[in-house]
């Protein structure tokens, strides 16, 4: 039996490849060094897997950004404004996935865009009219070239031609239609270039199949596939599917000539069953995704040698691979020194997903495989207890009641209870949360972890800081206040790492987007809370002025969301567990004199199902209750607010409301204002704060701009239940930026207010 996987991590275990890059982007390092720390870790990454036994290692997975991007400019879907620069290949390059501005010009970054139901971000590519699509490019020829003279045999892995063509935009008249026959020709060109280096194998990744796919979609699919395989020749064309299964066109695939065909039996929920119920084609190989590429626990070799087994009887030729791209899990859990052995063998990064794949490839091989030593150690592990669990935690969830998930009274009542609780003006000015993190701020965080300083040193310097951020949110005029999160690094390890129940790691970093990484805490065990987390600091905020400070929290759905989740217990459970934890905390805040809390849930979307026929029954028919669940005790004079980070829930509207909360504030500046128009048609009742600029861009927002918004604004939604605030926290942006946009921001609330109540 031999063993795939489907893409490496490409940053490097300490983020090698992301510190060369920014140094790069700071112009402390050439481009020669940039390409050879690539070089370098690119040979890593293949070797590591080749130590392992790894047969089918990919080459071209890497990126100095994002594959996606890749793909465009290896077809040449570079838009003119960037041409327009005349950069160089690898600064036009980084000129589309981060923007250029300069003595060459300015032109703004391509979108970006999470990659299906990942936290990782792509790059959308745009199709002009005038674009023309051919084989412009030689980086996978030259990566799988250079993979060979290290010694190894790669199989290059390529964002495959319909997906392409669904992700990307297209900015003229022209559709998908129109560049059928040229994509065709690009890719079959790759596959001829392939042919000519005499490779063996080459892998086109076609998440986009595992979505509802149209009759259309299908007919798109067969056509691209039909026009690019008819010059395949010799090469041999992995058809690699992941994040779910290809029901809507199982039998399409299997119909075409493809060599093999990677199908995902984690997180594809119906794979199995096609298999049995259709086939496998006898000529084929099945790439079997049984190791999960996306969560972070070892492999159960009971499941999977079962799973093998049973799909024995129906595939002759079966390859073990991984779920997805390993580039949704840290990289190894070697630089992991805090974690206990006891946890840690319970975990696999992707250096010890390599090992499991290569020992389960020696079980597979031959003999009885609930005989080898690898099964059996295997399975003591999982049949040991875990130790993760909390009785009162698990009574907790199991006794909530109808009637935990409802706020009493209506919103409509505690409207009319809070206006006249707080008195606010209209159109009330407020901050999402947090303010600019100087490096002041971050290094006394860093101090505290690393024992440089006491406790109360940390603490009292934090205190300094909110001090510092009240009097400057008073000074500039804002309504309601908040404290400024110095002592977060992120909404969601802070969190992690005051709840019990939780792994923190220390190096456990997962590539978002470009350079830009993240550390998602592992929660181990049943969640709860220990002793409150924000209190002191919120109490203490709000002794410093007569305004009301908004309690901050994060939402039980993003915790969960940006962590690595359990799979011994329901996603919903794990959800409702956390919702307590922070309900003791929203209550414990309001007990303390906090009247508004706001909850953030930034990531409410992400994890929502690809097919949407699963978005209730698998993820909002919990998800929205969790939330609920944690502000469903308070008074009726505590004002709730909540935080999206995004503003593409048109199609989720409903369920946003369900929330119940008193005051939701979301990005809007970047959207043209379409979801306001939405939630004028819904009739949509929770005050709103769409975000009047966007925070991302260090421009300072004019007064006139930020009326002009509000009078579109004002257009759609009654000024009642209108709120003024910027897109999202502040704490990416600097004190010199942030104070005169807040000025703005205070002085066009208060003009516009003028002019509305004349
Ligand atoms: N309250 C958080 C902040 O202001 C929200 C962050 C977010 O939406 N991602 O930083
Ligand atoms: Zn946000």
């Amino acid at each position: 039996m031999k063993t795939s996987v489907i893409g490496y991590p490409r940053v490097g275990a300490l983020r090698e490849l992301k510190f060369a890059t920014e140094q790069y982007f700071r112009n402390n390092l050439t481009k020669e060094e940039l390409y050879t720390t690539a070089a370098n870790l690119r040979e890593r990454h293949w070797k590591e897997q080749k130590k392992n036994g790894i047969d089918f290692i990919s080459s071209n997975d890497f990126s100095f950004y994002d594959n996606v991007l890749d793909t465009a400019v290896l077809l040449n879907a570079v838009p003119n404004r960037y041409r327009r620069l005349e950069l160089d290949a690898l600064d036009e390059y980084f000129a589309m996935a981060r923007g250029y501005q300069g003595e060459k010009g300015d032109a703004k970054a391509l979108a970006m865009k999470k990659w299906f139901n990942t936290n990782y971000h792509y790059l959308v590519p745009e199709i002009d009219d005038d674009t023309e699509i051919f084989l412009a490019g030689t980086k996978p020829f030259a990566e799988y070239m250079e993979a060979k003279k290290c010694g190894i045999e790669t199989k290059s892995a390529i964002i495959g031609a319909f997906t392409f063509l669904k992700l990307l935009k297209f900015t003229g008249r022209k559709t998908a239609e129109d560049f059928i026959a040229d994509i065709i020709r690009a890719y079959a060109d790759i596959l001829k270039k392939f042919n000519a280096l005499k490779a063996g194998w080459v892998q086109f990744d076609e998440p986009a199949l595992v979505q509802d796919l149209s009759k259309e979609d299908i007919v798109l699919f067969s056509t691209l596939y039909a026009g690019i395989l008819s010059e395949k020749n010799d090469a041999k064309v992995l058809l690699q599917t992941y994040f779910g299964d290809i029901r809507d066109c199982y039998s399409e695939v299997m119909a075409m000539p493809f060599a093999g065909i990677g199908l995902d039996f984690v997180e594809g929920k119906n794979t199995l069953e096609l298999v049995k119920r259709f086939g496998f084609p006898e000529e084929k190989t099945l790439f079997a995704g049984v190791i999960n590429g996306k969560n972070i626990w070892r492999n159960n070799y009971a499941t999977t040698v079962s799973l093998i087994e049973e799909l024995g009887r129906y595939c002759r030729n079966i390859v073990l691979s991984t779920s997805c791209s390993l580039l949704h899990v840290p990289y190894t859990l070697k630089n992991e020194s805090s974690i206990a052995h006891e946890y840690k063998k319970h975990l696999a990064f992707a250096e010890e997903k390599l090992i499991e794949l290569s020992e389960l490839k020696r079980i597979l091989s031959g003999g009885d495989p609930r005989r080898t030593a690898e099964y059996i150690e295997d399975q003591r592990l999982f049949n040991a207890p875990r130790n993760c669990e909390n009785a009162n935690v698990q009574a907790a969830v199991s006794n909530l009641s109808k009637d935990d998930f409802i706020r009493y009274p209506d919103f409509e009542e505690r409207e009319k209870i809070q206006k006249a609780e707080f008195k606010l003006p209209l159109l009330p000015t407020t901050t999402i949360g947090s303010f600019p993190q100087t490096a002041e701020v971050k290094a006394n965080r860093s101090n505290y972890k690393r024992g440089k300083i006491t406790f109360e040193e940390y603490t009292a310097f934090n205190r300094e800081k909110i001090a510092e951020c009240i009097a400057l949110q008073e000074k500039v005029g804002l309504d309601v206040l908040v404290h400024g999160e110095f002592e977060r690094n992120d909404m969601v390890e802070y969190f992690g790492e005051h709840l019990e129940g939780f792994l923190l790691t220390e190096k456990a970093w997962v590539q978002s987007y470009g350079t830009r990484c993240v550390k998602p805490p592992i929660i181990w065990g049943d969640i709860s809370r220990a002793k409150p987390i924000t209190v002191e600091y919120s109490i203490y905020a709000q002794s410093l002025t007569a305004k009301p400070v908004k309690g901050m929290l994060t939402g039980p759905v993003t915790i969960l969301n940006w962590s690595f989740p359990r799979e011994d217990i329901s996603l919903k459970d794990c959800a409702f567990q956390i919702a307590l934890a922070i309900r003791e905390e929203v209550l414990d805040l309001e007990a303390n004199g906090i009247k508004i809390i706001q909850i953030d849930e930034a990531a409410l979307r992400e994890k929502l199902p690809l097919r949407k026929s699963d978005w209730h029954s698998e993820y909002l028919d919990w998800a929205i209750p969790a939330f609920r669940l944690v502000h469903s005790r308070v008074k009726p004079e505590t004002q709730i607010h909540t935080h999206m980070c995004y503003s593409e829930f048109t199609d989720i509207i409903k369920d946003i409301e369900n929330m119940d909360v008193d005051v939701i504030t979301f990005e809007a500046a970047r959207s043209d204002l379409g979801i306001v128009e939405t939630l004028r048609q819904c009739d949509f009742k929770t005050e709103v704060g769409p975000g009047v600029y966007d925070i991302h861009s260090p421009r300072i927002p004019s007064v006139s701009e930020i009326k002009e918004a509000l009078f579109k604004m004002l257009d759609r939604i009654p000024k009642e239940k209108l709120w003024v605030n910027p897109d999202c926290g502040l704490k990416t942006r600097g004190n010199a930026e942030t104070i005169p946009s807040l000025e703005n921001l205070v002085v066009a609330a208060k003009e516009v207010r003028e002019s509305i109540s004349l």
